[in-house]
């Protein structure tokens, strides 16, 4: 009888249950799991009640970045007149970009469940339940034991309170197979998604209003970035509402009216909903195995993504550690490299290089001026806030800003924001640097390409400033 490797709690025979993993939910976790453990020989099944892909493929960031492209035209058609370009009066069309959109998702689907069937995997096409510690309960009644299960299942929408007309409003899903662009939307929410989705739409055309109660955006980002970047989204058109709640949603004959917690009607087309995302965890059959949840409704796990019962992992948004395609793919991958490959490691969940993906755009690695401060570290804060070589002939207004955060003792860089033009892909290799350790010093000897944007980043002499203070709070190494 074969046995496979690993750390499992039970070293039994691969014959004494259906399958050695069932995986629940085949998103961005669930399918690198699925697909290394199946490498390792075992035998995986992997249920999805929806679309092979999960978030990431369907219904987030991809979607969501072929809108980002088509929402960048506008301006491009607009920079091109100072290269001597002349532009037709541009026209759009909605439509089209939805259904090239959606044959591209088609494409991605395929490649996703043909790699996954590749390795071995069997692919179930149905909701799944959680029985007890090695029992799964297909839609369709059958039951499969496992010696493992993970659960990958993701996140969705927070609905947030039930207040009156809130079916009337979207969520990001709806967003990608809206019927219409439409001409007035009240985007209610300031975390990425919500400014996201006011930035493509303000560029491709819509009236834009983004509610929100608190007082600024991105509340995990720097506070000197997410401040500009709310500048530069008004100066887009983006309107913005803050310190007040939708209270109800009405549906008139001109569209949807918004009730204002402070008495104010908003008028819109369509209302959407962007106020976070909560863990996927009600109705998997997590209480019946008796899988312990987090204060915020999350599964709880150790750093080996295993909960409180040896047989049951969870991975990915469901987990709510870092929620981003990336880590739920490593927290997959680490899964199954240490309990079926003999290959323990476990995820870093220290340093993730982020974007936002607004007009303009943001990258991030690192901790943030108030994250650095709040545990302790003295800074030197190396800034720059300058115009690119495009915009001198395009004339737009649009800068670059760039903020580097310093250890001032070991001199190692601890954060690098970046607000502008490419900054998604410059973070990423910053992200190298930051990963292996590197200090002002390296970035300093590292020389220049020229000409470029990124080469401030290795340009930057001058302090903008340096805090002496003494560390108050004990420091947390990044
Ligand atoms: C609009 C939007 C934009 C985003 N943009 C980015 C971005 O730019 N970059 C980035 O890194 N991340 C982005 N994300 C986040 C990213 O999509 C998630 O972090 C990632 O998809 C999480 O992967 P996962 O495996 O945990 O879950 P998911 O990808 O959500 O997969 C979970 C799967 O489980 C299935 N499922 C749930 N319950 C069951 C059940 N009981 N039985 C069977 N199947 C079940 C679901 O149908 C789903 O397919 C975005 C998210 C959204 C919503």
């Amino acid at each position: 009888m074969p046995t496979l490797k690993g750390n499992g709690d039970r070293q039994m025979t691969t014959e004494t249950y259906d399958v050695d993993l069932f995986v629940i939910g085949a998103g961005s976790g669930g399918v690198r799991a699925a697909r290394i453990a199946a490498g390792y020989g075992a035998r995986v099944k992997v249920a999805e009640e929806y679309r092979i892909g999960g978030t990431c493929v369907i219904r987030g960031c991809v979607p969501k970045k072929l809108f980002v492209y088509a929402a960048r035209f506008p301006q491009e058609f607009k920079d091109a007149a100072g290269f001597g370009w002349t532009v037709g009066e541009p026209t759009f069309d909605w439509s089209t970009l939805i259904a090239n959109k959606d044959v591209e998702i088609d494409r991605l689907e395929n490649a996703y469940r043909s790699n996954l069937e590749k390795t071995g995997a069997e692919i179930v096409p149905q909701r799944a339940t959680i029985e007890g510690p090695h029992e799964v309960r297909l839609a369709d009644g059958t039951l499969v034991t496992a010696r493992y299960i993970l659960v990958a299942t993701g996140g969705r929408p927070n609905l947030g309170l039930d207040i009156p007309g809130r079916n009337l409003g979207i969520t990001s899903n709806e967003a990608f197979h809206l019927k219409t662009l439409p001409e007035r939307i009240i985007i209610q929410g300031a975390g990425y998604i919500a400014l996201e989705f006011a930035g493509l739409f303000a560029a491709l055309g819509s009236k834009v209003t983004v509610v929100h109660r608190g007082k600024g955006l991105l509340r995990d980002f720097d506070d000197e970035v997410a401040d500009r970047l709310c500048t530069a989204m008004s100066g887009h058109g983006v309107t913005f509402e803050f310190g007040v709640t939708i209270d109800a949603i009405d549906q008139t004959g001109e569209g949807k009216q918004v009730r204002l917690n402070d008495g104010r009607v908003l008028c819109a087309d369509e209302v959407m909903l962007a106020i976070g995302r909560v863990p996927n965890t009600v109705g998997v059959g997590l209480e019946t195995a008796g899988v312990a949840l987090d204060m915020a409704g999350a599964i709880a796990v150790d750093k080996n993504s295993r909960t409180n019962i040896p047989s049951i992992y969870a991975v990915g948004d469901v987990t709510n550690r870092v929620n981003l395609t990336p880590v739920a793919i490593r927290e997959g991958h680490a899964f199954a490299d240490t309990v079926f490959g003999d290959n323990p490691w476990v995820v870093d969940h220290s340093l993730v290089p982020t974007a936002v993906f607004t007009e303009p755009e943001i990258g991030v690695v690192g901790l943030t001026e108030q994250q650095a401060r709040a545990q302790g570290y003295r800074l030197d804060i190396y800034k720059a806030d300058f115009r690119s070589l495009k915009a001198t002939l395009s004339g737009s207004k649009e800068r670059f800003f760039m903020k580097l955060l310093v250890d001032q003792p070991t001199q190692r860089v601890l954060g690098v924001h970046f607000m502008g033009d490419g900054a998604a892909e410059m973070i990423q290799m910053v992200g190298i640097a930051l990963t292996v350790g590197a200090t002002k010093a390296d970035f300093d000897r590292t020389i220049a390409l020229h000409p470029s944007t990124a080469e401030e980043l290795v340009t930057l002499r001058v302090k903008h400033s340096s805090s002496d203070k003494p560390a108050e709070v004990a420091r947390v190494a990044v």
